[in-house]
């Protein structure tokens, strides 16, 4: 009989935090690190320019440098409310919206833009 370690022991810290990067047990409800509510996050990727947080109520952007490089620190907060004029550019993988009268414009690689647009739709927030 040949015992499977791998799914009996071991915690596996696959859950991202979308705040600080740090991986969290599957369980976690808060960071182990900076304490954010990871069950708030309804959606985290990590694209090319930027990773994109998505909550019930906010569309949030961690800036990195360059392609594929470290965050900058700089966070953007959108509040889906105000988010005005919400497309999905086909058949470029574009996202965009009006934000305080400025359109901000998201490149988004393709699987990344399928699952946001899936529940960008899902919580009714854009016009086709
Ligand atoms: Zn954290």
């Amino acid at each position: 009989m040949i015992l499977d370690n791998e799914n009996n022991d071991g915690i596996s810290f696959d859950k991202i935090c979308p705040k600080c990067g740090v991986g969290n047990p599957d369980d976690a409800d808060n960071c182990i690190v900076c304490d954010k509510d990871l069950e708030e996050t309804v959606l985290f990727f990590e694209d090319e320019f930027y990773d994109i947080e998505l909550t019930n109520d906010s569309f949030i952007e961690y800036r990195k440098n360059f392609y594929k490089t470290r965050r900058t620190g700089k966070v953007r907060v959108f509040s889906i409310d105000k988010m005005e004029k919400i497309r999905f550019g086909h058949p470029i993988t574009r996202f965009t919206f009006n934000y305080n009268g400025k359109k901000e414009v998201y490149a988004l690689k393709a699987e990344n833009y399928r699952s946001l647009k899936y529940l960008m739709v899902k919580i009714g927030n854009f016009e086709e």
